[in-house]
């Protein structure tokens, strides 16, 4: 008997869809199934799996339930976040290019600049904020755009369906990058994106214990392609990592909740703290992308990113300097994390169009005591900023 429902609430789907009790033994849950192949009743028969790479149950079960969370009918999963943006970008020919939003993921530029280019794949960084402009400078070798919401680590918002409708009015594709916000927060397919990409490493897993990506997608052609690619290719989660994952994503919806109201705490300090120069949260009514951030997302999400008055040297070592806050780079674990974009997870960036200010400091609010995570981070601006 299937458990789980299309119309059932998030959280439910969260536990349930793609989770049935194990046909055989009836384990509540999902078995990891390690192993490498599948015994075959007959030659040209099988019971649904031959060979793991193409398939394994554990694997089923996470990419059933993450389907779910976003809306989707297809969901793929990948060994990293980064493996499934590659696949992704995989249906591009020489010639083709990126329209790439101007406040990427490093890495995700890093992969469209340094490996694509090399297939003649262009790219240019895009202002996607403001979707007039998209129109009116359009390249009509653009078959993707790619668009982060909120964006890592300014915060920029931006508006999801505004983009969907230039970029399908000029027969490309939609791409959308909701590490940041998780299905819980945002679900870019509803709002027009052709396919939604995951690094499931951050919020989906929840506990810095597994890398890992997934992708959805509403588009059977796109999604049978992904199938073929993703097994073409390889770069596929062992059965360990995708039930770790699943495991994480069950409490996706409480840890959120949580994530979001330790961050307003931590933003309430910040905004009045006089070694704050900026508060970047969408959270904020003075955020430029506050009424879009409020319309498409559940809530604000549990990044913060701020500059301090002091310049590179301060913000270097408030982030050092941190007792909860680890230094560390990633994001979307239950312990609080700490950065310095320049010089961590954006020094790739640097000289670019995506290149961050240098006395930007980002955290990733964990699910702590509020009251400690804010006396920690205030206690390191008394101190050093
Ligand atoms: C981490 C991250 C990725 C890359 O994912 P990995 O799991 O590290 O390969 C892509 N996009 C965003 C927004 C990320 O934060």
């Amino acid at each position: 008997m299937a458990v789980d429902r299309p119309s059932d609430g998030f959280e439910t789907r969260a536990l349930h869809a793609g989770q049935d009790p194990e046909r055989v033994t009836g384990a509540v849950i999902p078995p990891i199934f390690q192993t490498s192949t599948f015994a075959q009743p007959a030659v040209g028969e099988h019971l649904g799996y031959e060979y793991a790479r193409t398939g394994n149950p554990t694997r089923t079960a996470l990419e059933t339930c993450l389907a779910a969370l976003e809306g989707a009918d297809h969901g793929i999963a990948f060994a990293s976040g980064m493996a499934a943006c590659d696949t992704l970008l995989r249906r591009l020919r020489p010639g083709d290019h990126i329209g790439l939003g101007d406040d990427a993921y490093g890495g995700t530029y890093r992969l469209i600049s340094a490996i694509f280019s090399v297939h003649d794949v262009g790219h240019s960084a895009v202002d996607l904020t403001d979707a007039k402009a998209l129109d009116t400078n359009w390249n009509p070798a653009t078959q993707i755009v790619w668009l982060e919401t909120p964006t890592n680590p300014l915060l920029t918002i931006v508006d999801i369906a505004a983009v969907a409708e230039v970029v399908h009015k000029h027969g490309a594709k939609l791409v959308v990058d909701n590490t940041f916000a998780s299905p819980y927060l945002q679900q870019p397919l509803a709002l027009g994106a052709d396919a939604v990409v995951h690094s499931t490493t951050k919020y989906i897993g929840g506990h810095s214990d597994v890398v890992g990506g997934f992708v959805a997608t509403n588009d059977a052609e796109w999604a049978a392609d992904l199938r073929y690619l993703q097994n073409a290719i390889g770069a596929v989660p062992g059965p360990q990592d995708c039930f770790l994952t699943l495991r994480g994503v069950k409490t996706l919806g409480v840890r959120m909740d949580r994530h979001c109201s330790n961050a307003r705490a931590v933003v309430d300090m910040l905004v009045d703290h006089p070694a704050v120069s900026k508060v970047l949260y969408p959270g904020l009514p003075n955020h430029p992308g506050h009424d879009i951030a409020a319309s498409q997302m559940a809530d604000f999400g549990g990044m913060v990113s701020f500059r301090v008055k002091g310049g590179v040297g301060v913000a270097m070592k408030i982030a050092a300097e941190c007792r909860l806050f680890t230094l560390a780079e990633s994001l979307g674990g239950v312990e609080s994390l700490i950065e310095h974009p320049g010089v961590m997870t954006h020094a790739s960036a640097a000289g670019s169009a995506l290149e961050v200010p240098d006395d930007l400091i980002r955290v990733s609010v964990g699910i702590e005591t509020a009251a400690d995570l804010v006396d920690d981070l205030r206690q390191a601006l008394d101190r050093l900023g």
